[in-house]
């Protein structure tokens, strides 16, 4: 089939994550006839605390809301499985989800704005073509050819939009999870985090409504470290024999500074485009946020390409690298300089967070969304310290390993 054969459309958003049902359904409720489409069959998981934080919460439509499963109003800070130290609040500080249905919910209501939606169809690669970009279908009988006029690359942190863009990531991690079942629980509304020995590590325990989450994340590279740092955590949590529902891993990765989110008429969001808090990985609401900013200027430059003014659709593609740089980059770049201070600097970093008022005031804030993390990093006690830290090298995960194995 010829190009002129096909049918365009204005956007075509790959992959149904937050980032790209925000971006599809911005981009429908912008006036762009819109499709949106991913490889999984939908309603499915995902590797993922489910931790919804205050800047999610204000970037999620309504309707998701119904999908909370629990409200965090006890946080237990602890390091290496002891000094553990509980905040409390009156008002929620974090709300949980689980994946399949809070991301379905976006899918709905993406949907609901006239979004068309087609899962179980990936996309295997993309070209640009004289309309704009050409994609090309296949696996699970969709094979196929789709054009647009715009994409947005919302495929996560091993998708294929990453690579056409040339996204450069900073690091990586892998995380791994166990859903254990868990009705009438005692953590209904405590979450923990545990602050682990390898640099950068941590772990969690998330609740939902009839399960815990439970799960650690530390740099990729030492598979066998992590599966028993999960392990060594169920032990410290007593719940080693608990029944396990499900067990998963995934990457993560982030993005260098200067990593780029477009090429022509492609965009990326959301992990495709690295845009995880590398000190939390909290990703959630960077993938929300930058959905929703894609899809903003994906129906600006589509409908300018329908005229064919594409000076005015390459200026309405540029908006969203700018709007990107100016809105969520700095907070990105204060994560990694966090990351860098844990590694460094465990315990007086937990000390701090767990021990101190103004510690536990701003870990909860940053939780609400009522503190940015870019606005700590310049705060002038950390602008003293920064070209110290920066002074020395860092450790790597596996380096540490085999220490340990020794
Ligand atoms: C262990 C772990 C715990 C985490 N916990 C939290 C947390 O508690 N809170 C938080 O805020 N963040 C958390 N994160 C980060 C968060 O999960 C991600 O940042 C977020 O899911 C990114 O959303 P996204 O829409 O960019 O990508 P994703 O949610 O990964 O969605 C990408 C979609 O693209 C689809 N896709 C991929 N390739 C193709 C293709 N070729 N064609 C079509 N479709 C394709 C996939 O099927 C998938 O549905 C965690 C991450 C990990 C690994």
């Amino acid at each position: 089939m010829s190009d002129a054969d096909l049918d365009i459309w204005d956007v075509i958003v790959v992959g149904a994550g937050p980032a790209g049902s925000t971006a599809a359904r911005v981009a429908a409720e912008a006036g762009a006839r819109v499709l949106l489409i991913d490889r999984a069959a939908f309603p499915r998981y995902k590797t993922c605390g489910g931790g919804i934080t205050g800047r999610s919460l204000r970037a999620m439509p309504n309707a998701a809301r119904a999908t909370f499963e629990a409200d965090i109003t006890e946080f237990g800070l602890s390091r290496e499985g002891g000094d553990r130290v509980m905040l409390h609040a009156d008002e929620p500080f974090l709300a949980m989800v689980q994946r399949e249905r809070f991301d379905q919910a976006l899918v709905d209501a993406a949907a609901a704005a006239g979004v068309e939606f087609r899962d179980a169809t990936a996309m295997r690669g993309l070209e640009e073509a004289p309309e704009g970009i050409r994609l090309r279908l296949g696996g699970d009988g969709s094979d196929g050819v789709l054009l647009a006029r715009v994409v947005v690359g919302a495929d996560g942190s091993s998708g294929r939009t990453s690579g056409y863009v040339g996204v450069e990531f900073a690091g990586s991690d892998l995380g791994l999870e166990v859903e254990v079942e868990a009705i009438d629980h005692e953590w209904a509304s405590t979450a923990l985090f545990d602050w682990g020995k390898d640099a950068g590590a941590y772990a969690w325990l998330f609740p939902k409504h009839d399960s815990l989450t439970i799960g650690v994340i530390q740099r990729t590279g030492v598979p066998d470290a992590t599966r028993a740092y999960l392990e060594l955590w169920l032990r410290q949590l007593g719940l080693a024999g608990a029944t396990r529902l499900r067990e998963s891993g995934h990457l993560t990765r982030w993005r260098s500074r200067t990593s780029p989110l477009r090429r022509g008429p492609v965009l990326v969001a959301g992990e495709a485009a690295g845009l995880l808090e590398p000190w939390t990985r909290e990703g959630i609401s960077f993938a929300l946020r930058s959905g929703a900013m894609a899809g903003a200027a994906a129906a600006s430059a589509a409908a300018a390409a329908r005229t064919g003014d594409l000076a005015a659709r390459d200026l309405a593609l540029v908006g969203y690298v700018a709007a990107v740089e100016r809105e969520l980059a700095p907070d990105l770049v204060a994560g990694a300089a966090m990351l860098t201070v844990l590694e460094r600097f465990p315990v007086p970093l937990h000390r701090f967070l767990a021990h101190t008022r103004r510690g536990r005031r701003l870990f909860v804030a940053l939780c609400r969304g009522g503190a940015r993390l870019s606005a700590l990093v310049q705060h002038p006690l950390t602008r003293i310290a920064a070209p110290v830290l920066a002074r020395r090298p860092r450790r790597p995960a596996r380096a540490r390993a085999r220490l340990d194995a020794a």
